[in-house]
């Protein structure tokens, strides 16, 4: 695929000329695999710690062909599906450890985006969870009323009133209202943590698809089709693609997510939206619809059909149902702004555990770190679980490593076919859960 139609982001973002190839031997400390938030936060975090180190970034395409340079650059604090799919299977003080280190993830990027003046258009411009059934009133009522026995404050419940006057659609029948989250650009927030890392001292080589990851004494070797690494650890910032290793290979498995862009919006159908605040919306499916407008004015709308894949066989990244199911989504919150024509439609994988939540840990022995399950929920997250990846790579304990999630026992997932068939009970058992709550209510039906 051709860069720029990696994405609506892709698309409209500067031209971008990716480095070298890893070509011949190199040595280092620690070898990153994947230039993603994860890998260059890392990067970053790495040489901020032990300007001595010696980070090498490999990139199988290049900085950001991942979900990275592919989401909604929501920046928001949810972790794992949902605060409520959490709770069921983690219990209430991991979930709450969760939910603050996620609130935190928020705020330390905006640090980030200061400090360092990251020009990724970030914007504290809020998160709406909207209800577009009866059943979905109930559902986020309940989950606000989950957040607040769990002591997470800053959210509140919006009623059809304060929904429908913040943006305009009949199909709004109360909502979550979080202010603390924001929006960004994701290509140009990866690319800048490519600087950042970059500027620290990181080398980054792009279109160095790795290929092999082997132990030897006193170190790994990271082998590309043109280079090699040797180095003392290798951290795996592969995400949705970290089943193609061995050595993580049952950790999680890839799911497809899908998004289009609208033509710009003329200010007269602006207008007849509101939306002045310009805030992230999603609705209250697990499986979800979510949308913001972009910075030149567009509707991006996404979610809905998630698909999955056999085997290292990966679903397309473009997915003519999701498309039309996306259109038809748009006409039905939005009757006023069609017909509107999509000029941009893309998708990518995100990366689900078992048990549907993170998990940061070591491959064994301390040489190999892994970082997988973002479950679509990564903008906030990634950057600041570089800050852990690179303590463990430094064998470091901070409060960051001590959280649940990081070392903690991930269930495998099974071999193939049991892999395919368990994803899509999952699946299925998330989507019936919508149906029923939209038994009542006017949601979509052929997700
Ligand atoms: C369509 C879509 C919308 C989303 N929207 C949101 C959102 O609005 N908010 C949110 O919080 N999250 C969202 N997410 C999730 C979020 O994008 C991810 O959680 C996050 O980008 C993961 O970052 P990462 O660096 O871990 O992985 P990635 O960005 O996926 O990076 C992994 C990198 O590894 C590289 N790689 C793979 N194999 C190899 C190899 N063999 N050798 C070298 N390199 C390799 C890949 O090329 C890739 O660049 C969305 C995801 C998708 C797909």
């Amino acid at each position: 695929m051709k860069a720029h139609e990696l994405s609506f982001w892709a698309a409209t973002a500067t031209p971008y000329t990716p480095n070298q190839p890893l070509v011949g031997e190199h040595r280092g400390d620690v070898v990153i695999i994947g230039a993603g938030f994860s890998g260059l936060s890392t990067a970053f975090h790495l040489k901020q710690a032990d300007p001595g180190c010696e980070v090498i970034v490999l990139e199988a395409e290049y900085v950001g062909y991942g979900a990275s340079g592919r989401n909604g650059g929501f920046a928001m604090t949810v972790f794992g599906v949902s605060l409520t799919v959490t709770h069921m299977l983690h219990g209430t003080e991991r979930t709450r450890e969760a939910y603050h280190y996620m609130v935190d993830a928020v705020t330390y990027l905006e640090q980030l985006v200061q400090e360092h003046r990251l020009n990724c258009d970030f914007r504290r411009s809020g998160f709406l969870r909207v209800a577009t059934t009866p059943g979905y009133v109930r559902r986020i009522q309940e989950e606000i009323d989950l957040a607040l026995r769990l002591g997470l404050d800053g959210i509140e419940w919006w009623d059809k009133r304060q929904v429908q006057d913040a943006v305009h659609s009949s199909r709004f029948l109360g909502g979550w209202w979080e202010p603390r989250c924001a929006l960004v650009n994701p290509i140009k927030l990866v690319r800048e943590l490519k600087r950042l890392a970059e500027a620290k001292g990181a080398r980054v080589y792009e279109r160095s698809p790795v290929i092999a990851v082997r132990r030897r004494h006193g170190g790994v070797t990271v082998e590309t089709n043109q280079g090699r690494v040797l180095a003392e650890k290798v951290v795996f910032a592969t995400n949705a693609w970290s089943h193609h290793f061995p050595w993580v290979r049952r950790l999680q498995v890839p799911a497809w997510t899908y998004m289009v862009a609208t033509e710009p919006l003329t200010p007269e159908q602006w207008q007849t939206l509101g939306w002045e605040k310009g805030m992230g919306i999603e609705d209250a499916r697990n499986l979800i619809h979510y949308f913001r407008p972009s910075p030149d004015g567009r509707l991006l709308m996404g979610g809905g059909p998630v698909r999955l894949s056999f085997g290292s066989r990966p679903a397309p990244d473009r997915d003519a149902s999701a498309l039309r199911h996306l259109e038809q989504f748009i006409h039905t919150l939005f009757p006023s702004l069609t017909p509107l024509r999509l000029t941009h439609h893309w998708g990518g994988p995100f990366s689900a555990t078992l048990d549907l939540v993170p998990a940061i840990g070591y491959v064994q022995d301390r040489r190999g770190i892994y970082n997988v399950g973002c479950i679509g929920h990564g903008v906030s997250l990634m950057p600041s679980n570089g800050r852990i990846l690179a303590a463990l790579a430094l064998e470091q304990e901070t409060q960051h490593t001590a959280l649940w999630f990081v070392r903690r026992r991930v269930w495998p997932w099974p071999p193939e076919p049991a892999r395919w068939l368990v994803s899509h009970l999952v699946k299925g058992y998330l989507s019936l859960e919508d149906r029923w709550y939209e038994r009542k209510g006017l949601g979509p039906r052929n997700a």
